[in-house]
């Protein structure tokens, strides 16, 4: 599976936005508690917009949850990380050479906590 085509909110590539020769490069996935996405993921509810069509890429996590939204959620971070990791050959190949860390996380709207995955 590979990614659709990500923006930052500057609406730069998220491979054009890497900076190779910068050693701070880092790139989190954060995914937040009482996600919406992925609640109406779980129960296959039609939604407006475009986040329907991110169904197939949250299907795994879903999957792997056993029913738990926070196992979900955490799942799909890890999913996405990875899928960075590994679809992108400019991430690839810096992240094969430590040149980029890219990682995931889970944000807690509740108590502003991040906590990595
Ligand atoms: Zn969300």
């Amino acid at each position: 599976m590979t990614l659709p085509e990500l923006r930052n909110r500057h609406g730069e590539k998220l491979d054009s936005a890497f900076h190779p020769g910068r050693r701070e490069n880092a790139l989190l996935v954060l995914g937040h508690s009482g996600c919406g996405a992925i609640k109406a993921a779980m129960k296959a509810e039609t939604v407006p917009g475009q986040i329907s069509s991110l169904y197939p890429y949250l299907r795994g996590a879903v999957q792997q949850s056993g029913g738990n939204i926070s196992k979900a959620i955490d799942a799909n971070a890890r999913a996405q990380a990875e899928l960075l990791r590994t679809s992108s050959t400019v991430i690839r190949d810096a992240a094969s050479k430590g040149g980029i860390k890219v990682t995931a996380g889970i944000y807690d709207l509740g108590t502003g906590k991040v906590t990595l995955a």
